[in-house]
């Protein structure tokens, strides 16, 4: 089918670029998708404002809260359809996919419900006169996200924007658009009004920046590179045009002498390599007290050297293909990149298949804060060891980077885990665990790993202003 963009509700053929979508895996195409031209932005954008403006759906929380609801449960009796299309397209294995269904699931039952406990405050002042103050949409929220977790991430947005009562046009990446077309037929069949929600295809380019200086597109919700957030964030400057920027991450894990050992190999595994590596929190700096060192090295290479790499579509796979051709050669010159820079590889970088994007996952050591390969994001399955002697020093490395995203720390002693914490400066910490995202709770980054938050209600009210009308009677 060719109609995969849609515009105030009409699925319309995209009249842009014409792109073929690759499996990861085997290299085959998956489909031809039909992208946007700069005349159907146009038309989205109108098609939103004129739904913003006709006020339904921004003026009954109820009708949103139950919309939000309907989608979910479609959502839910689709999850195994939707699981293969994701893993198909992005290269995640299969119990991963199925993760990020169910974690989408619960992103629009959340803002389904805190919609509906949203109230107006009332202020007596000292003249007699009321204050009310409520939070209210912002108006056409244009929403663009990478190819990492197509549809979790584009449902971090899309929802919190629909239930704030926003009308939204949304771009997902251009590398893995599959789960957000199949989304937006859920959408299409909900009943919301025409225009509220539109789906354009296209990349950065051609439809991405058109939608970031478009004049009445009023906010702009991003996750994506640092590099491109500077860009889109300098371009929002020009007219305050409201934005929240998701960015890159170098997250450290500290390893303290007093975790488990077993575990804490776990832990880093799963913290470095889970969706292979690519993930904007990935502990990407494994920090060990140097104690401890030799023994958990030897164990994560063992442990390493064991994960199954393979046919992302089996249910016991635990790493799949890069997700790209470009990604791959782009990970594996950071390996030569290392080596130049005087590193160790210590295992991975290997290609294992004629077919399909894929890379043994890759620990590096003797590294020194100022590598590149310590400095930048990789986005791969690619992982560097430091070591550190004292509670200060560990602090200061993971400090000691543009990045502020996230960080692990592993330590049999919470006090002193929850002391380290509290001076490291990440949006996310988890204490004996790693990457879990709560939807609850807030998500953003530090530094250079971006502005704003997403989930919670921080993020319900990112895509909310409030408003304050002062009543004399
Ligand atoms: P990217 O920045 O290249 O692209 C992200 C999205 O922006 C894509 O849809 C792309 O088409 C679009 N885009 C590109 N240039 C644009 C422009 N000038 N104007 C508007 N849109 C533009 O990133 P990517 O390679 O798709 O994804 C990887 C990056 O995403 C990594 O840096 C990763 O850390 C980051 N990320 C961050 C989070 C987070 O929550 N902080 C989550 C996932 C990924």
């Amino acid at each position: 089918m060719k109609q995969q963009n849609f515009i105030n509700g009409k699925w319309l053929t995209g009249e842009g670029y014409k792109r073929d979508i690759i499996n990861p895996s085997t290299e085959e195409i998956l489909e031809t998708v039909y992208e946007a031209s700069s005349k159907q932005v146009n038309q989205a954008v109108d098609a939103a404002q004129a739904a913003f403006d006709q006020g339904i759906w921004n003026s009954d929380p109820l009708l949103r809260a139950k919309t939000l609801q309907k989608i979910a449960d479609k959502l839910e009796t689709q999850s195994e359809e939707f699981a293969v299309i994701e893993t198909e397209n992005t290269g995640k294995p299969i119990r991963e996919a199925r993760l990020d269904i169910e974690d989408t699931v619960g992103c629009l039952r959340y803002y389904a419900q805190l919609i509906k406990q949203q109230k107006a405050e009332e202020i007596t002042q000292w003249d007699g006169s009321i204050s009310q103050v409520r939070n209210v949409p912002i108006g056409v929220c244009a929403l663009i996200v990478p190819w990492n977790f197509p549809l979790l991430l584009g449902m971090w947005k899309i929802a919190p924007a629909l239930a704030a009562g926003n009308t939204i046009v949304f771009k997902p990446s251009e590398v893995t658009p599959l789960s957000m077309i199949k989304m937006t037929e859920i959408i299409d069949e909900s009943g919301m009004p025409e225009g509220v929600f539109n789906l354009l295809l296209g990349d950065g380019k051609a439809v991405g920046e058109k939608l970031v200086i478009h004049q009445n597109v009023s906010k702009i919700s991003f996750t994506g590179g640092t590099e491109t957030g500077k860009a889109i964030n300098e371009q929002c400057s020009r007219t305050f045009k409201r934005v929240s920027l998701e960015l890159g991450g170098k997250s450290p894990l500290l390893i303290f002498d007093d975790a488990e050992l077993n575990l804490a190999v776990e832990w880093a595994i799963f913290g470095a390599f889970f969706n292979q590596g690519e993930v904007c929190v990935a502990s990407s700096r494994i920090l060990v007290e140097e104690k401890i060192y030799p023994a958990l090295l030897e164990k994560l290479v063992e442990m390493t050297k064991n994960i199954s790499l393979g046919d992302p579509l089996l249910d016991d796979t635990e790493m799949g293909p890069l997700v790209s051709e470009n990604h791959l050669k782009k990970v594996e010159s950071y390996i030569q990149t290392g080596l130049k820079e005087g590193a160790t590889l210590v295992t991975g970088g290997k290609r294992i298949k004629e077919k399909g994007y894929y890379m043994t996952p890759v620990i590096v050591t003797d590294v020194t804060s100022e590598m590149d390969i310590v400095q930048e994001e990789v986005f791969g399955p690619f992982c560097v060891i430091q070591t550190f002697k004292t509670e200060a020093e560990a602090i200061s490395l993971a400090n000691g980077t543009k990045f502020g995203l996230a960080a692990g720390v592993l330590s049999a002693d919470v006090v002193r885990a929850e002391r380290v914490a509290a001076r490291i400066q990440a949006g996310t910490i988890w204490i004996n665990s790693y990457h879990t995202p709560f939807v609850n709770a807030p998500w953003g980054g530090f530094k250079q790993s971006g502005l704003g938050r997403e989930l919670g209600p921080q993020g319900l009210a990112s895509y909310s202003e409030p408003k304050h009308i002062n009543v004399t009677q």
